[in-house]
């Protein structure tokens, strides 16, 4: 399966130009590989200002979207705006949203049922807030995982992408709060359990696991490689520039 790298920009560049610049900078490298896909999710309002690329080369998707397509929801986007924006995925789930927005897993589920519903692609976090030596980090992952694509019909979940995102390894950069290669070998293989089990063999294979936690040049290809891990989803080291060609480089060459 070809390797699928999510920028997530969370709320940075500061303006649409700067947002353009960056942007093209993760165009030109993403032209020069042919194996492995990039998506790119800005903040919302910088979509509509950045140039479609051709040939699939690299896709755009939206950090959140609501569950209701039109409405009395000020200050909401619904899936089929984000799509007319130019968006063909949507993160969903993300910690930062839970934290900050509330968005409880039934929440979560419904935003992910409408997003697939409007054909968007649908890229679903989850992970433990905290480490636990005892099992029960894999349980919480698993009771998330189920609840958050409650709903979502068996003809629908090929279009989505778990992300394994411990909590506590985002935006950590320091060594001691930073995962494994083998701890994220044995979580995948968990979610890729659960999904099975949800949706049969076939489905399930058709459905990335990636990886998320302050992944940045020097540490993706382990991730990549031995973390089993189908791709990445890359936060601050998204908005380096250099740091995220790196990034791309080591998906390309292991795909
Ligand atoms: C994220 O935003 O999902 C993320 C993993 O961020 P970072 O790479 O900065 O830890």
């Amino acid at each position: 399966m070809r390797k699928l790298i999510v920028a997530n920009w969370k709320m940075h560049p500061g303006t649409l130009v700067e947002a353009q610049k960056l942007f093209e900078r993760s165009v030109r490298v993403a032209r020069t590989l042919t194996t492995c896909d990039v998506v790119v999710c800005p903040p919302v309002v910088y979509l509509a200002g950045l140039p479609r690329v051709p040939r699939g080369k690299i896709a755009l998707g939206v950090q959140d979207v609501f569950w209701a397509e039109e409405g009395a929801y000020t200050g909401q986007v619904g899936p089929r705006m984000a799509k007319s924006a130019g968006a063909s995925y949507a993160i969903l789930g993300h910690s930062e949203r839970r934290a900050l927005a509330g968005d409880t897993d039934e929440v979560v589920a419904k935003k992910v049922c409408a997003a697939l519903a409007s054909r968007l692609r649908v890229i679903v976090c989850v992970g433990e807030i905290e480490r636990s030596g005892d099992g029960s980090s894999a349980l919480f992952v698993k009771h998330q995982l189920q609840k958050s694509i409650h709903g979502v019909s068996k003809n629908l979940a090929a279009n989505l992408v778990i992300v394994y995102e411990p909590v506590w390894a985002i935006s950590s950069h320091k060594p001691s709060r930073l995962d494994t290669p083998q701890s994220t070998l044995e979580m995948t293989l968990y979610i890729r359990r659960v999904l099975h089990t949800m949706f049969g063999a076939t489905i399930a294979k058709k459905i990335r696991v990636l990886y998320g936690g302050s992944v940045n040049a020097k540490n993706a290809a382990g991730f990549l490689f031995c973390g089993g891990a189908d791709g990445l989803l890359v936060g601050a080291s998204s908005i380096r520039p250099e740091e995220f060609a790196a990034v791309l480089r080591s998906a390309s060459k292991l795909a």
